[in-house]
């Protein structure tokens, strides 16, 4: 039996977790359900997981939920910051789901790795901010960091049984997102409404967002050379718009290995949850034929400008990927608002990135401190 502590239980990763976890009820109990705002979503999943503690992010989340509970739930219900890190390094739990998005799931994953749980990744962002402490944190504790992402579960699948030395190249795949065949003045005069409309996954919407402007492959980009320990330089990206190549590796030999199956993210939850074992499939599994036909071809870099920003802040590392993508994600909100364009994304990542002085080897206080600077020059800039 495994005890689970699921950061981010509200969202699309969060939800298909708790799928997981109730389809197997002998393997899998859930100790810690932590949301954000969404009290309604997780009231109802208290009723019907009965975990020993529950974090929402403030005060008035913790009235409202004792009344929706009302009383029926002997679960501890904690908030904040503070509560976060308590699910994180709950004693009955054995793994940490860490599917929060952005910024705010870093100081919990940390907090979960340095009491030495296995960490199950969905929450890229932490790696792309502190990719050099998450890993080496975990290194020292000796703690697993399993990859969710469908991409690097892919390639942390094609690597088991084989020699690392004989690794040549990673090669990630990307959908496209819904603007691969569009021009570049339709993707100029794109709203939210368009941009969210994925072709293959239903995610999200920062992650949405991020697919349509190919910085979630550059965030990905840079989550591989961390989980993998590889140059930026010697991962690539194809795309493959039926997203059923999840990603590849390449030997010395030639030979590529390839991980497939239907594009849901409950293929890649489950392996985290259950490795180094596989349980029965939850989702459909892929038929080929009916598939008929894959096809891969080179990302387009001037209709996507965020994926060269994404290797430029991987290449010269430091504070650059933390500011990255803090600039991201305020710009990202910003769109979301309406209040800048789609192409006004990678200008404004760009121009936060001209105007940050790196931090080579940071500290996790440099890292923060910076975090905070780019979501602030951002906010200006708009
Ligand atoms: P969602 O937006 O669907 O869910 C985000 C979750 O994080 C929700 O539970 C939300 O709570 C919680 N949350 C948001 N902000 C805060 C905060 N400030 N403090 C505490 N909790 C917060 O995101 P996804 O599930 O799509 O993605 C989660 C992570 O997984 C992201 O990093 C994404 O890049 C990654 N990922 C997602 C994939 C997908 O298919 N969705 C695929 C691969 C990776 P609430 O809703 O209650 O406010």
């Amino acid at each position: 039996m495994k005890a689970l502590s699921i950061l981010g239980c509200t969202g699309s990763i969060g939800r298909n977790t708790l799928e997981i976890a109730a389809a197997f009820p002998e393997r899998f109990r859930v100790r810690a359900l932590c949301a954000g705002g969404n009290v309604a979503l997780l009231a109802e999943q208290i009723e019907r997981f009965s975990p020993q503690v529950a974090v929402v992010r403030d005060e008035s989340g913790v009235r409202q939920l004792c009344e929706r509970l009302g009383g029926r739930s002997r679960v501890e219900i904690l908030h904040g910051p503070e509560g976060y890190r308590q699910a994180a390094i709950l004693a009955s739990a054995d793994m940490v789901v860490s599917a929060m998005v952005g910024a705010a799931g870093l100081k919990p994953t940390l907090a979960a790795i340095d009491a030495g749980k296995t960490v199950a990744l969905a929450n890229k962002e932490v790696l792309v901010m502190a990719g050099e402490t998450v890993m080496s944190l975990a290194a020292a504790r000796g703690v697993p960091i399993l990859p969710i992402d469908s991409e690097h579960s892919a390639v942390f699948q094609c690597l088991q049984g084989q020699d690392r030395r004989f690794l040549r190249r990673i090669l990630l795949t990307a959908s496209g997102g819904p603007f691969l065949n569009s021009g570049r003045e339709e993707i100029a005069a794109a709203g939210p409404r368009q941009a969210l409309a994925h072709p293959t996954w239903r995610m999200g919407r920062k992650i949405s967002i991020d697919s349509a402007t190919l910085m979630n492959k550059g965030l990905e980009v840079i989550e591989a050379a961390f989980l993998f320990g590889v140059p930026a330089d010697d991962i690539d990206v194809v795309v493959h718009p039926q997203s059923v190549v999840h990603s590849l590796v390449s030997f010395i030999d030639g030979s590529l290995l390839a991980q497939l199956s239907v594009p849901d993210m409950k293929g890649a939850i489950a392996y985290a949850l259950s490795y180094p074992e596989r349980l029965p499939a939850t989702q459909e599994t892929l038929d080929l034929a009916a598939l008929g036909r894959m096809t891969f071809q080179a990302p387009d870099r001037e209709r996507f400008p965020c994926l060269a920003l994404a290797y430029t802040a991987a290449r010269t590392g430091g504070t650059l990927p933390a500011v990255l993508n803090a600039a991201n994600e305020t710009a990202v909100n910003a769109f979301l608002e309406e209040r800048i364009s789609f192409y006004g994304i990678p200008d404004l990542i760009e121009a936060v990135m001209g105007r940050h002085k790196v931090v080579t080897s940071p500290a996790l206080s440099d890292i923060i401190d910076n975090d905070a600077w780019a979501r602030e020059t951002a906010r200006e800039l708009i």
